[in-house]
């Protein structure tokens, strides 16, 4: 029996997790893993901790961070007619969002984002714009201001509603199935269910050598405020950050040669330096040799693009900190497609890193080891 089905994949994408608001999320974690782990706690962030203690005499402490939020919208004011107008919470494309279908409130009342109608204004020049997302509105079916009072607040999250398919070969959604080793799926927050659910088959792999304290953050889209308040406490001797990264493999106009940052199904991704931080050498090292050994298939991010919690988790204790992701296309919509043989394999990556990690944190984490990889 495994955890990683796929009704469980199904369940923990679909559910809501706004940034401030993840508490869907982390109830339905924090059942999973409750049999997994010897202590499991919440912190004033609501971001969810737990620790499976390690076999070894005198354990070292490895953080594995993985964020519960997704990007999503939130009402800031109610027009006369009953429109919702909305601003992003986290870097939403707006490309993406004319005529989507969300859930708004705690009650999840359904919407659509305002589609212009194409017969109100032809002239090109406004046509062929993407509104601006504070330009948007969103239909809740309300009659009027009042109507729509009734229901909905300012303030109110507005997430996606997409549902979780498989594609590909076999599109037959059996909940209790294992997830299916190769082929496609699509649905919302991809980014970064994807590495929740790796952080939770890791925990169900479990004991490594070291004790592992699982950190499922909050507010990551927002600027990675969860993980700065988990790791000025967390007293890890080292950290791995799992994410759901960008995939722009696709299609450009002719003759454009681009270098994407990562392509769907070349394996896991091992980030070198993103925006915001440069990851530890050794780790990174470390990843490398695993993958090698093991004849896993992996792929390195483009540098320089996006940032992820490893910044917010090392900024303060400077623990050292490798990140591995699964390539998601169309990341910060309302739907993303990954490729299940890249979600696999980072999990292989990272267990069988975790056996051996205790030697290198022995030595080669030291600063002396600090040259490039
Ligand atoms: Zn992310």
């Amino acid at each position: 029996m495994t955890l990683l089905t796929q009704g469980f994949l199904k369940q923990l994408t679909e559910l809501p997790g706004a940034p401030g608001d993840e508490g869907p999320v982390r109830d339905f974690l924090a059942r999973t893993i409750r049999p997994l782990v010897d202590d499991l706690w919440v912190d004033h962030i609501g971001n969810l901790f737990a620790l499976r203690r390690g076999t070894d005499l005198e354990p070292r402490r490895v953080a594995v961070l993985a964020h519960m939020d997704e990007v999503a919208l939130f009402v800031t004011e109610i027009d006369d007619q009953g429109f919702l107008k909305v601003a992003a919470s986290g870097g939403v494309n707006p490309r993406t969002l004319l005529g989507k279908v969300v859930q708004v409130g705690p009650e999840h009342l359904p919407g659509i984002i305002l589609v212009p109608p194409d017969h109100f204004n032809r002239d090109p020049e406004v046509y062929r714009k993407v509104p601006e997302i504070d330009a948007l509105v969103v239909d809740i079916g309300a009659t009027d201001k009042e109507n729509a009072r009734a229901r909905v607040k300012v303030g109110h999250r507005i997430l996606f509603q997409t549902p979780f398919r498989l594609m590909g070969v076999d599109t037959t959604l059996h909940a209790d199935a294992p997830l299916p080793i190769q082929g496609r799926i699509s649905g919302k927050a991809f980014d970064d269910r994807l590495g929740c659910a790796t952080l939770v088959a890791l925990l169900e792999q479990a004991p490594y050598p070291f004790d592992l304290l699982a950190v499922f953050t909050t507010q990551e889209e927002v600027g990675l405020r969860g993980a700065l308040v988990a790791g000025i406490k967390a007293q890890a001797d080292a950290a791995f950050v799992l994410e759901g990264t960008v995939c722009d493999d696709l299609p450009g106009p002719p003759g454009e040669k681009r270098f994407p940052t990562t392509r769907l199904g070349n394996g896991p991704t091992l980030t070198q330096r993103d925006r915001s931080w440069i990851v530890h050498p050794p780790l990174l090292r470390h990843l490398l040799r695993t993958a090698q050994k093991h004849n896993i298939p992996y792929q390195f991010k483009h540098p320089n693009v996006g940032g992820t919690d490893a910044s917010g988790f090392a900024r303060y204790q400077g623990v050292p900190v490798a990140i591995v992701s699964t390539p998601c296309r169309y990341i910060h919509g309302p739907v993303s497609v990954a490729d299940l043989s890249d979600f696999h394999n980072g999990i292989r990556l990272l267990s069988a890193a975790f056996a051996d990690l205790p030697s290198l944190l022995a030595g080669e984490t030291s600063p002396a080891a600090l040259r490039d990889f």
